[in-house]
């Protein structure tokens, strides 16, 4: 049996980057791990093969599509599925081997198995008790399965088996069309696959600002993405290599059918904690499973804190990794900040999406009153030269003090560049503060300087 000061379970961003901090701070830490590498959904099955495959399709895309324009010419490359699987494959190594390293550097046990906490201050790992003056349950989040659909990751996959599948397939159905649908769905479409996204409500994306929703939907359909929307799957029916998933359309109560060769199960995750021990400690638990913390990452258990996915927000590697270190710094008498007010958000199509702070509809909803500043990629001379001038950037601030309330982006590097309003939110900034910030030209950023400028007198491209 081992002591420490702190005993992390599970070793996902929110995890992994609590025991880093936990042990920079000088407390003695261990995290349990039960996956045979380290790194959690994010970096295993979630975020980095993800985006490795959508980096790889996106470069196809650019060949078949821009090359020749700009004088590159030559037969557009065929696709290597395997190759593409090990490229994935070794992204994903060299970033759970990073993991491993930063562990050993700083000192950290990893305790591999699946742990429990039996008593408070005890953690099991195995046959092993040991023992933890605090304990940060960082379990991460599963699957979540749809009423009557089974999946068998051959036929019926969830996002983990559509990172792996065997072939490419020729149809695929999306049920669901939030993010990870979209970007796999986005993957296979630029693969030549014809994928059909049949969502329960009106709009892709529903949290996202309307006017981005609506704009991002046409895009991926220019991109041969087709939508159903406002339709309820009802049961999908596997054969031996095909399925058919059946759904009726809310508007008309009519039932429909389409085939497929892979159906593509996406419609949200649930949080992992069963088998911890939770409800014979008395943690308290919310209804949908989530652990319930005290908005310092502490449960109701003196001792236990939970982070991440498990925890109620969005479920985003981000958001983990800041409750991750927050939590540490709590347990070692710190403050720990998060600000859940100035949390991004990104979709990795192409172009990107990305959003901060609050939407168009929760502004009207709320009664505040805001002005709109919003600049086309159009107006912008990268974007142009480089065929991504597709989308805009849209910055939201109070009409009256003109401080920002969130910006929403979809184009070029959005991903990226609604950092720049991340900062300004954090300092309280005002959209002429961004508008006044001399900005690098030729670059995707002076689309969010111009709509900061469309705040105030008007832009200058535009
Ligand atoms: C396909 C896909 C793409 C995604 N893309 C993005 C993205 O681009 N950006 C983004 O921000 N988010 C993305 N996400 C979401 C992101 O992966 C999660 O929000 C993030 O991983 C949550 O981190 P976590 O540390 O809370 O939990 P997880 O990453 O889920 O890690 C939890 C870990 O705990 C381990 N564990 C669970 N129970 C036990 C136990 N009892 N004992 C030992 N170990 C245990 C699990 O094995 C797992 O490794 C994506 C998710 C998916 C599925």
């Amino acid at each position: 049996m081992a002591s420490y000061d702190v005993i992390v379970i599970g070793s996902g961003p929110g995890g992994y980057v609590a025991a880093i901090r936990a042990s920079q701070l000088g407390l003695k830490t261990a995290c349990v791990e039960g996956r045979e590498t380290l790194g959690g959904t994010c970096l295993n099955v979630g975020c980095i093969p993800s985006k490795a495959l959508l980096h790889a399709t996106h470069q196809l895309h650019e060949a078949e599509h821009n090359f020749a324009k700009m004088g590159l010419k030559g037969k557009s490359p065929s696709v290597d599925w395997d190759q593409m699987q090990t490229y994935k494959g070794e992204t994903i190594e060299t970033n759970t081997k990073g993991i491993e390293f930063l562990f050993k550097k700083n000192k950290i046990d990893w305790l591999k198995g699946w742990g429990s906490i039996p008593e408070k201050g005890k953690v099991k790992v195995g046959d092993e008790v040991h023992e933890a003056k605090n304990i940060i349950i960082a379990t991460g989040s599963d699957v979540a399965t749809l009423k009557g659909v089974e999946i068998d990751e051959k036929i019926v996959v969830s996002s983990t088996g559509a990172l792996s599948l065997p072939k490419i397939p020729k149809k695929m159905v999306v049920i669901g069309a939030g993010v990870i649908g979209l970007e796999m769905g986005s993957v296979y479409a630029r693969l030549g696959t014809e994928v059909t996204v049949v969502e329960y409500l009106d709009k892709i994306t529903p949290t996202m600002d309307g006017e981005v929703s609506k704009n991002f939907q046409k895009i991926l359909q220019k991109q041969g993405l087709t939508f159903v929307l406002g339709a309820a799957v009802s049961g999908v029916e596997t054969m031996k290599t095909k399925a058919k998933v059946s759904y009726t359309l809310k508007k008309d109560d009519s039932e429909e059918v389409l085939d497929a060769d892979v159906v593509l199960v996406s419609t949200g995750r649930k949080p992992v904690t069963e088998g911890l021990g939770l409800k014979e400690l008395g943690v308290e638990i919310t209804e949908r499973g989530f652990v319930k913390t005290d908005g310092h990452w502490k449960t109701n258990i003196d001792g236990i804190y939970a982070i991440g996915d498990a925890t109620e927000g969005p479920m985003l590697a981000h958001k983990a990794e800041d409750e991750g270190m927050a939590a540490a710094e709590a347990i070692a008498g710190k403050a720990g900040h998060v600000n859940y007010d100035v949390i991004p958000s990104v979709i990795y199509t192409h172009p990107e999406v990305a959003a901060v702070g609050k939407t168009e509809e929760e502004l009207k909803d709320a009664g505040h009153s805001y002005k709109v500043g919003k600049f086309s990629f159009m107006g912008n001379g990268r974007a142009k030269a480089n065929f991504a001038a597709d989308g805009f950037v849209k910055i939201l601030a109070d009409k009256d003090t003109d401080r920002i309330l969130g910006a929403h982006i979809i184009g070029p590097m959005a991903g990226d560049l609604i950092h720049e309003i991340c900062v300004a939110m954090e300092f309280g900034a005002a959209a002429e503060d961004v508008a006044l910030t001399c900005h690098a030209h030729p670059t995707y950023s002076e689309a969010v300087r111009e709509a900061a400028l469309a705040c105030g007198d008007g832009p200058i491209h535009m």
